[in-house]
């Protein structure tokens, strides 16, 4: 099977080709990423309107350069897996009719794929791991802890109740003068920095409800800032350092409850994985956290490389690949409409101001 996916949600434009023979291992044929740093760095985040015509502008080259890094052509891909939501609804509109007239053009499935399945389900690509899993996914729009018992099959068991991770990566960044977008620059800059200068707030610490909060850490971080202002690049280093030192000692608390309730569901797996997903998942010090913890717990941690944790198309391709092999392809695809707005697990309760 090899699918074509296109990813167009946010203000990465990404095309790309995954194949899974019969008994084979999957394969990345090609992967290409577009970003459009540069179009927003000035505003100091994503504009919807210039990533809107950003999409419309790159998309056709970005698919013909997958289909050449591939060596293939339209003909030889089996079905096409587009990004339908949750996202901008301008890059959504482009990215999903786009796909929409390539299988229909060809005759082959279309398979509209939720962002953040594409995020869940990118262990699966790189690693051997089956499920039930249990997925930390810290992205730019989102913050959760999901049981992922299959397929299409997801529970949501915490979610952010204010800000998701990447959102206060980012606002952290905007507040210290750092370049956007903020996560890298963060992470970058909290190197040459002490971990220990600054005692930020541990969100919800020690707390029974499983939630996650990030607001009053990006208080600390703006009141401590104001206080010091001017501030020195030593300054800036060492709240970026104990920023992400509260961040992963955070992080570590919450998912504690989250790996004890998948022992309690699961008791007889003998190595259950948590596996650690979204933008936010390419952070050092955060990975490094989550592997203390996961080796304390008897859990592997599963991350994808650097690479593919941000926005591309490969994870969209491949739960397009799981998607068709799980039976799970809409009946009516072509007229599925993009969903700004779409949870992981569709059946829960709306969100309560929290992601995007
Ligand atoms: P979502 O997936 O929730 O719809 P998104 O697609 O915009 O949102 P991603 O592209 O998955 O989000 O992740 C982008 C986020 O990851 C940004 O907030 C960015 O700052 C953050 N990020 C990227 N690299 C790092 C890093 N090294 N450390 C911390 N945060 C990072
Ligand atoms: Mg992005
Ligand atoms: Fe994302």
């Amino acid at each position: 099977t090899r699918v074509l996916g296109i990813e167009t949600s946010c203000d990465e434009t990404a095309a790309a080709v995954v194949e899974q023979t019969a008994d084979g291992a999957p394969a990345i044929l090609s992967n290409v990423v577009l970003s459009q740093i540069e179009e927003h760095a000035a505003f100091g985040g994503v504009v919807p309107e210039i990533a809107a015509r950003a999409h419309v502008e790159a998309l056709d080259g970005v698919i013909e350069a997958a289909l050449g890094e591939a060596h293939l052509g339209l003909h030889d891909i089996d079905a096409v897996a587009a990004t339908a939501g949750p996202g901008l609804i301008g890059g959504l509109i482009v990215g999903l009719t786009t796909a929409k007239a390539i299988a229909a053009a060809l005759g082959k499935p279309l398979i509209p794929v939720n962002h953040l399945e594409g995020h869940a389900l990118t262990a699966r690509l790189t690693d051997r791991l089956s499920f039930p899993y249990l997925l930390l996914l810290v992205s730019g729009g989102h913050t959760q802890i999901v049981h992922v018992a299959g397929v299409g099959r997801y529970e949501r068991w915490a979610s952010t109740i204010d800000d998701a991770l990447g959102e206060a990566f980012d606002k952290t960044a905007k507040l210290l003068g750092l370049p956007y977008p903020g996560g890298p620059n963060v992470e970058k800059a909290a190197r040459d920095g002490d971990p220990e200068r600054f005692a930020f707030p541990r969100p919800l610490k020690g707390e029974a409800r499983p939630d996650f909060s990030f607001s009053g850490l990006k208080t600390a971080v703006r009141r401590a800032g104001t206080q010091l202002a001017p501030l020195s690049r030593q300054d800036v280093a060492d709240i970026c350092a104990s920023f992400q030192r509260a961040v992963a000692e955070t992080l570590v608390d919450r998912v504690a409850h989250g790996l004890a309730r998948f022992r309690e569901t699961h008791p007889d797996l003998a190595a259950p994985a948590l596996v650690v997903a979204g933008g936010v998942a390419a952070n050092a010090a955060i990975r490094a956290a989550l592997e203390t913890l996961c080796a304390g717990e008897g859990f592997r941690l599963v991350a994808p490389p650097l690479a593919l944790c941000g926005d591309n198309a490969a994870m969209i391709a491949w739960a397009g690949v799981e998607r068709l092999r799980a039976g799970l392809v809409e009946e009516d695809a072509l007229a599925f409409a993009p969903r700004p707005r779409w949870p992981l697990d569709a059946a829960a309760a709306p969100l309560v101001g929290a992601g995007k």
